[in-house]
């Protein structure tokens, strides 16, 4: 199941998706069950609301009737007369109002600990996807699922619950109530609203679909600001700020078009609507006016049918703007649960892990083949074969593009190999424990760093969150990281903001160092370290690596060749293939693609390193 539903996933695709997921029942009630209880109590109560209003049209009829009789006769005292009616019309205001209460607190009780729920639920398994599904989608999709949808999904729920059955209720009770009073106006009353009624959904349903382009148009402009701000060093860095506020100028432009465009047709609708409610007062009046005249029908009747009327009419429109909501909350719904339901190809855990004594940490790619799952047309790695031995430095060098990257990335197991297989100790990777080999196994830097934004003992932390305090300032030590980290005035309290905005290349690189150390893992990956340093801060890094080196395997991935000399093994790659192997000395007396690729960089290197 996991396999296809993998295969299902898209392709990387600029446009947005075309096909609807279908909306998730199943998953639903999963999310609904822990609530029934005190859902069915927030229908009970919402029920009783509504029968309440049912009830008041028709005291409020006879109200009407005792004023009309003390306005003909002016006879015995109206106060005694009506106080009855009055109080139990109060009661019944009371009760109706406590009633309101009462659902509105169940039902958004239920709303938020079921949205709370779905977040959780979304969020753990967002994170437990492949980092394929991550190639092929933006982040601010993923993020929205996780807010704007869940929002939508909630409050369609509670209102769906709250309106809908207030409402549906509402329109039985006072058809009932209508038709006993008179049968004759009901039947006209039922003959002119469904018209109006129908004329009502068209509108709507092209207001429906204006209000979604118009959301569509939003979520574009905040994408395009998303990006801006959250790329603002970059854009400061090109002096873009001009062309970036042009841009989303141009998409809130649009939106707020759009948004125009709803505002008049809801405007519109809202106009025609309050023109055809009154001319069913008027038609009302008119037509029960004839009866009362003919003494068909008494006054305070006809006010009770106009009271009844009026709240079936509020009601049956309550229900068309319902339906709209309705189907965004189920469009809303179906997006979440889409994202609950994927299973990865790779588990997080799962599979055997090898114990630490009998680990030795040689690593063996045998004739792999890859090509990216969101690019399966472009073979990155072609019957790729390389071994890494226990405690030793292999150095893996090539062209930028050549695929390196994707070697580490098929040892840390972030995709499995298209052909052939990659083997820790000669047992296939896919055996293996992930979460163990990830975790306890192997230490990756790479060339960006990433911190997150806590304290530097919690970033450090991150590598073994058992750590002990000794732990992390031995792996700092030993990734000359303390010194600096005790110079600033918070020492390991210090926050590095978001994304370590707050430190340089070369102390987020240390710690970074630092974060893969405090696993004290056997197989280190380098992917070039150190070449978005400075060279004083490449020194500091280079010194660190060297010595959390030693005994350890080792696949330094490096640009620069300066940095892989001393390495046991150096691979030149090309294509996707091993081109070379050898130490140093010996590719250089081949003088094939390595001494080329050094004169290539000596070439380049003078113009650099000389001082100006
Ligand atoms: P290197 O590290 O040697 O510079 P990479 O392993 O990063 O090379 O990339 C090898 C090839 O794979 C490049 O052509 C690159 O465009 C492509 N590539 C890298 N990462 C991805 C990805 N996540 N999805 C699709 N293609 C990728
Ligand atoms: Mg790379």
């Amino acid at each position: 199941v996991a396999l296809c539903e993998a295969e299902a996933a898209p392709p990387a695709r600029s446009g947005p998706r075309v096909v609807e997921p279908r909306f998730n029942w199943k998953l639903f009630w999963q999310f609904l069950r822990p609530h029934l209880l005190v859902l069915g109590a927030a229908i009970m109560l919402a029920l009783g609301a509504a029968l309440v209003n049912v009830q008041i049209p028709l005291l409020l009829g006879q109200l009407v009737e005792i004023v009309a009789k003390y306005t003909r006769d002016h006879v015995g005292s109206f106060l005694t007369e009506s106080r009855n009616l009055s109080t139990h019309l109060l009661i019944l205001y009371g009760l109706q109002g406590l009633l309101t209460f009462g659902y509105l607190v169940l039902l958004s009780r239920i709303g938020e600990r079921m949205a709370a729920d779905m977040r959780r639920a979304l969020f753990s398994n967002l994170l437990r996807q492949d980092i394929a599904f991550f190639d092929a989608k933006k982040t601010g999709q993923l993020v929205s699922r996780l807010t704007t949808d869940v929002q939508e999904f909630k409050s369609s729920f509670k209102l769906v619950i709250s309106q809908g059955l207030r409402s549906f209720t509402q329109v039985a009770g006072c058809l009932v109530s209508l038709s006993m009073l008179s049968t004759r106006l009901t039947l006209l009353l039922m003959v002119a609203t469904p018209a109006l009624m129908g004329a009502g959904t068209l509108m709507g349903s092209a207001l429906r679909k204006l209000s979604r382009q118009c959301q569509e148009q939003v979520a574009r402009a905040t994408g395009v600001a998303d990006e801006a701000l959250g790329n603002v060093r970059t854009v400061r860095a090109f002096a873009m700020e001009q062309r970036e506020e042009e841009r989303y100028g141009a998409e809130l432009g649009g939106s707020r078009s759009k948004a125009e465009e709803l505002g008049r047709g809801i405007a519109l609708f809202q106009g025609l609507s309050s023109i055809a409610f009154n001319c069913m007062v008027l038609g009302t009046l008119f037509i029960g006016g004839s009866l009362v005249a003919g003494q068909q029908l008494t006054g305070g009747d006809l006010t009770s049918f106009l009271v009844a009327s009026q709240t079936v009419q509020r009601s049956m429109a309550n229900l068309s703007v319902l339906f709209g909501q309705v189907v965004r909350g189920l469009s809303a719904g179906s997006r979440v649960f889409e994202y609950m339901t994927l299973s990865p190809r790779i588990p997080l855990s799962g599979g055997h892990c090898i114990p630490r004594e009998h680990l030795r940490g040689s690593i063996t790619f045998h004739n792999v083949c890859f090509s990216y799952p969101c690019r399966p047309g472009f073979q990155v790695l072609r019957d790729f074969t390389l071994t890494l031995p226990p405690g030793k430095i292999v150095a893996l060098v090539g062209q930028s593009g050549g695929g390196k990257t994707t070697v580490a990335s098929l040892l840390e197991r972030f995709y499995d190999p298209t052909a052939g297989m990659v083997t820790l100790d000669g047992q296939d990777l896919r055996t293996l424990d992930p979460s163990w080999l990830r975790g306890q196994v192997i230490g990756f830097i790479s060339q960006e760093p990433v911190l997150f934004g806590t304290t530097i003992m919690e970033n450090i932390r991150f590598g073994k969150l058992d750590a002990s305090d000794e732990e992390v300032y031995a792996a700092a030590r030993e990734a000359n990281a303390h010194e600096f980290i005790t110079s600033f005035p918070e020492g390991y309290n210090t926050v590095v903001g978001e994304r370590g905005a707050t430190l340089s290349g070369g102390q987020k690189q240390r710690l970074a160092i630092a974060r893969a150390l405090v696993k004290q893992p056997l197989v280190l990956i380098l992917d070039e370290a150190t070449s978005a340093l400075d060279s004083e801060s490449e020194r500091l890094v280079q010194e660190a690596l060297d010595r959390a080196s030693a005994g350890r395997t080792v696949l330094v991935i490096a640009h620069r060749l300066s940095t892989v000399r001393g390495a046991h093994q150096i691979v030149v790659m090309a294509h996707g293939r091993v081109c070379e192997v050898g130490t140093h000395e010996e590719l250089l007396k081949k003088g094939r693609l390595y001494s080329e690729l050094i004169r290539r960089q000596a070439l380049d290197a003078p113009p650099l390193e000389t001082p100006r």
